[in-house]
């Protein structure tokens, strides 16, 4: 039985970055919908039976064709919300430390850089979908992308998703309309690092078992 993460904060901790009202509905909403149909979906289809959502995305190959597309959007609304919602917190650290820190400087030069490239994939991605800070362990390395809808990385052979952008415009119209830039920008200002850097230190110890 899939269930959504518990935030350890109120949907108004997040004032006046993302608003109280969007958080709300964001969460008993659309991902508390995720949620259900992803819990019905297991129930007929046998494949993805006993697996964790990260599993499922990884393995769409099992998925019976006439459900490929359900479950891909489905599974990861369930997982993607889940990512998203545990990156924010009123309280985190506002930048990467440790060996994530070096890494972010390595590959985009800074963290004033990052910000900037995760920004232009944000804005970049047409419609709905997500930008997202990803940990590819073939080459190392880390880097960022675009997915529409709610495909997730994983599936693509990324070997850990590290931070989630959702822009799908239940994310921030409410508060900002139809101007995506003030959304990702206010983002910043709740977006714990701590969490992302469990992420990375998750995805290397990974690294090295597999090796
Ligand atoms: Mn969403």
């Amino acid at each position: 039985m899939f269930q959504q993460i518990k935030l350890n904060y109120e949907f108004s901790a997040l004032e006046p970055h993302i608003d109280t009202a969007t958080m709300e509905a964001h969460y008993t909403l659309h991902h508390a919908a995720f949620t259900k149909a992803l819990n019905n979906l297991v129930e007929q289809i046998p494949e993805i039976q006993g697996k964790t959502s990260e599993e499922i995305l990884k393995h769409l190959d099992l998925v019976p064709d006439e459900y490929l597309v359900t479950v891909r959007n489905t599974c990861g609304g369930f997982l993607n919300h889940n990512l998203y919602f545990e990156s924010l917190s009123p309280h985190g650290p506002r930048e990467p430390r440790g060996f994530l820190k070096e890494h972010v400087e390595q590959d985009f030069g800074s963290f004033e850089n990052l910000k900037a490239e995760l920004k232009k994939a944000a804005l970049g991605q047409f419609g709905s979908g997500y930008a997202w800070l990803a940990y590819c362990d073939k080459e190392f390395k880390l880097l960022i992308k675009q997915t529409d809808n709610q495909r997730n990385p994983i599936s693509d052979g990324e070997t850990a998703v590290l931070l989630p952008i959702d822009v799908w415009e239940h994310a921030y119209y409410l508060k900002h309309r139809s101007n995506r830039a003030a959304y990702v920008d206010a983002l910043w200002n709740v977006i714990d690092w701590e969490v992302v850097d469990r992420r990375f230190e998750a995805a290397r110890k990974w690294d090295v078992l597999t090796k």
